[in-house]
């Protein structure tokens, strides 16, 4: 609790100045400051995301506390907004940057450079001369052209080998078919890097998300230690680094994947067995959506609706012996299936996927939407009733792909009625177009202590 409350105090400090940041006592719920929101806008109005630093510092501070062996790097990839960035320097992560624009983003805050990894294994030149100029040393290659590459133009730079974690079989996760060096990869990189007097001195992985199966980072980091020893036994580099990239799960009441506390216990039993304090290897992670993805919450508005009744079509029976029979046995068959086809209401929303709900095509996100108050009351008595109506949800654009959610039980909602979305922090901003002219949504910020 104390070192949480130093945080905040940190956080304050660094965007206080800069940031309108509401501070919310304890007993004051999102939901309820959402209610303020939506009172203050009673017509159909812009989507809005509400952060929460809190959340940020406390899901730094779990990090911390059940990962203690290992520096987190914020993936600024996840959610770019300064507020997060801010935030995350102000407690003392250091920062995964994917291009030039991020390490400017990071490097102008006056992040240490020591404290950033260019984790991107496929970079341009122009990026990797901006790297040099500006002392970013520790970067990511898994490839020769690019171990090539970053020798030519810099060859000072620290580089950490990106790893193809084995396959766990059953973990949905794989990112292997755009990064990472296998087993027989990894010697042909470490031997040419031996013959160009490059500067090997780590090993990175990234499980991805969505991983089911905690023996999966038990097999990378089994990997990541072999070939550590590959490295300094057989061609004479000094490891230094072992990178255990990120995939964190944004929330631990998500069904999509195991807990972060389940892999932080596996991760340092690897951690204790393969790689303890006295091995003098710095164990660093890249965590994106696991530090920004619960802290925001997404209000979004309804902008239009309409009833689709049930199409015609599907009243009349499918059998080719009932075509012609009018008799009243087959009238009731007809009423029956007409009744399965449910009347739908179809919302339009003030944000659809093409802002920050493109995590639905990107991030395989299926967004759940809640109603606050007085709608929230209506649907429990509406439940009750089964008054609840199917809905479905629409994005604002002319697109018919621009579809969030179809088929969800809602109560009945009017234009400028909100509805809001949990962790919505991680590949949501990050992505957003402004497609058809709609700006992707403002953000505004809470502390609350916890
Ligand atoms: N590190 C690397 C190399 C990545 O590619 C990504 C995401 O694509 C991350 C870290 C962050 O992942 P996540 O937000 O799932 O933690």
């Amino acid at each position: 609790e104390k070192s949480i409350e130093s945080r905040l105090v940190k956080v304050r400090q660094e965007l206080g100045a800069d940031f309108e940041i509401k501070e919310c006592d304890k007993a004051q719920a999102i939901e309820d400051l959402l209610e303020n929101e939506f009172s203050s806008t009673k017509q159909e109005a812009s989507a809005f995301y509400l952060m929460d630093l809190g959340t940020v510092v406390r899901k730094y501070e779990q990090w911390v506390h059940l990962l203690p062996n290992v520096k987190p790097f914020y993936a600024v990839k996840a959610n770019p907004l300064p507020a997060m960035v801010r935030t995350c320097k102000a407690v003392g992560t250091g920062f995964d940057c994917a291009s030039q624009n991020e390490l400017e983003q990071v490097l102008e805050l006056g992040v240490d450079p020591e404290n950033i990894i260019f984790a991107n294994p496929c970079k341009m030149k122009a990026h990797i001369l901006y790297a040099k100029k500006h002392n970013v040393r520790k970067m990511t290659f898994d490839n020769e052209a690019e171990l090539q590459k970053i020798h030519e133009n810099y060859p000072e730079a620290e580089l950490i080998l990106r790893l193809l974690p084995p396959d766990a079989s059953s973990a949905v996760c794989n990112f292997g078919s755009k990064f990472g060096a296998d087993k027989k990869m990894t010697k042909r990189l470490l031997k040419q890097a031996r013959k160009l007097g490059a500067n090997v001195c780590g090993v990175s992985f990234h499980v991805g998300s969505g991983c089911w199966d905690p023996n999966a980072y038990t097999l990378a980091m089994e990997l990541a230690y072999s070939v550590c020893m590959q490295a300094e036994n057989e061609y004479g580099f000094k490891m230094k680094i072992v990178d255990i990239g990120g995939g964190y799960p944004a929330a631990d009441n998500l069904t999509d994947s195991i807990s972060f506390p389940t892999i932080a216990e596996v991760l340092n039993k690897s951690i204790q067995k393969l790689f303890p304090p006295e091995s003098g290897i710095q164990i660093i992670g890249e965590p994106g959506r696991y530090l920004c993805g619960e802290a925001v919450v997404l209000a979004v508005s309804v902008i239009a609706k309409r009833t689709r009744v049930p199409a015609e079509s599907t009243v009349y029976s499918e059998n080719p012996d009932d075509a012609d029979d009018d008799s009243d046995e087959n009238d009731d068959k007809e009423k029956q299936d007409d009744d399965e086809e449910e009347e739908q209401i179809l919302y339009y929303l003030s944000d659809g996927v093409y802002g920050s709900f493109n995590n639905v095509m990107f991030d395989h996100q299926n967004p759940v939407p809640h109603v606050t108050g007085a709608a929230a009351v209506a649907a429990a008595a509406s439940a009750l009733s089964s008054g609840a109506k199917k809905s479905t949800l629409f994005g604002p654009t002319c697109d018919s792909i621009d579809v969030i959610c179809r088929d969800v039980t809602l109560p009945e909602l009017e234009v400028g009625s909100w509805l809001y979305f949990l962790n919505m922090g991680a590949y949501t901003i990050a992505a957003a177009s402004s497609f058809n002219g709609f700006t992707p949504p403002n953000c505004k910020y809470i502390i609350t202590p916890g």
